[in-house]
């Protein structure tokens, strides 16, 4: 008798938990260099209304550095930057000498470079379907380790058609209906660097990408899905204005010396030739003006950039709104001068990007401080009931308090 009074309970749990899964959907959204304080420009309606009726976080914390291929891997397997792997846009393996570059299609979908687990593997060994218009490392090579629908990157897709791909998805049939989808647009960040953040045009872009978003919510309600679907907007970092008054040129205080550099702007990674590692860090020590230098061993525990072995040994941050480059990066900056960037310390505010939550499972009209990127992809285990990766750096905890 007892014992059937236990599988009625075990049975009834079980329908409970199909039951919420039934009705659980997860859209998360990047709108590419978001700054946190261009939700506060009185230009975004929708993202106010996510305010008003969902959770708002006065920020959002990149990783180090605030780049986007970094940071969209950091939100997705809850992993700081040097243990998923994803060091920077553009780098090179040092032991084979191959070069992983955001620009390079064929390279970005390799698995290899690729070491965290995003949510939508996690989900798929949990019998979750999932789906991507656009995350920066989503179209891999490997079936189980991307989404179940996956769109193959091109920037110029238009935006609303997007949405309407995500709402076909959502009309599925049970069976291949997706239940945690992505989104991604990059406009903020192409505007922000071409105009600069306080920029008309970045006030255009902002709204635009805020009629996106009000389109979709138009959208969810029409089908009436509207109590089912919870709505995570984020950034992976925001932007700050540069000059080409404020340039360092690396090559000069470097004369004399043998090394391999990576990346320009905010940072740049350096790989001395054997030998010369001491007088390198040595002359930038003495020259440090407006930039930090940094060995593997002595950079700060706070940026979590020393433990992956593709990080070359001496890393320099540039103080924000200053470039670091060679004598030809900084002429072609001159030359095509940008008005922002980003890269910089990830600590900066400037660096910061948004966390908008909106839906069922979210406390409504509760606004919080800081938020870690990290912290997403154990949030999103939680949203589905199901056990994070192990090894991951982001804690439930910072951030469960945003659940109802
Ligand atoms: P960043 O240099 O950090 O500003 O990178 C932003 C750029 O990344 C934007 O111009 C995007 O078009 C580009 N991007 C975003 N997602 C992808 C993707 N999945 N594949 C290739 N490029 C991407
Ligand atoms: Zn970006
Ligand atoms: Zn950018």
């Amino acid at each position: 008798m007892k014992q059937i009074k236990y599988l009625l309970l075990f049975l009834l749990i079980i329908s409970f938990q199909s039951f919420a899964q039934k009705n659980n959907y997860v859209i998360l959204i990047s709108f590419d260099g978001f700054r946190w304080d261009y939700a506060n420009r009185g230009i975004t309606p929708n993202i106010e209304k996510m305010r008003d009726e969902g959770v708002s976080a006065s920020s959002f914390q990149p990783c180090f550095p605030s780049k986007t291929f970094p940071n969209h891997q950091s939100i997705i397997t809850g992993m700081y930057i040097d243990h998923h792997g994803i060091i920077a846009n553009d780098f090179v393996d040092p032991f084979t000498g191959e070069h992983y570059r955001l620009s390079d299609k064929k390279v970005t979908s390799q698995s290899k470079w690729y070491r965290g687990e995003p949510f939508w593997e996690t989900a798929k060994r949990n019998g979750i379907k999932t789906a991507s218009f656009y995350w920066p490392g989503s179209n891999l090579d490997l079936e189980y380790r991307r989404p179940d629908y996956v769109k193959k990157y091109n920037q110029n897709f238009p935006y609303y058609a997007r949405v309407d791909t995500v709402i076909k998805w959502l009309g599925l049939p049970y069976s291949k209906r997706p239940h945690f989808i992505t989104l991604y647009y990059s406009l903020t960040d192409t505007y922000g660097h071409r105009y600069g953040p306080d920029s008309k045009e970045e006030n255009f872009a902002i709204a635009h990408v805020d009629s996106v978003l009000g389109y979709l919510f138009s959208k969810i309600y029409e089908t009436g899905m509207q109590d089912s679907v919870n709505i995570i907007l984020v950034s992976d970092h925001g932007m700050t204005n540069i000059s080409p008054d404020r340039t360092i040129n690396i090559e000069k205080i470097l004369t004399g010396t043998k090394y391999f550099l990576q990346e320009s702007g905010p940072f740049v990674l350096i790989s001395p030739l054997s030998g010369e590692k001491e007088k390198i860090y040595n002359r930038l020590k003495e020259n440090e003006n407006h930039y930090k230098v940094y060995t593997k061993e002595n950079i700060p525990a706070y940026y979590h950039y020393s433990e992956n072995p593709f990080i070359p040994e001496i890393i320099v941050i540039a103080e924000k709104g200053w470039s670091l480059g060679t004598s030809k990066q900084i002429e072609n900056f001159k030359l095509h001068p940008d008005k922002g960037n980003h890269g910089y310390d990830n600590h900066l505010l400037d660096m910061h990007g948004i966390f908008f939550a909106w839906g069922h499972s979210f406390k409504k009209g509760y606004r919080t401080g800081t938020i870690l990127n990290i912290d997403v992809y154990p949030l999103l285990c939680k949203l589905f009931g199901i056990i994070p990766n192990s090894k991951i750096d982001g804690k439930l905890e910072r951030i469960q308090y945003i659940l109802k």
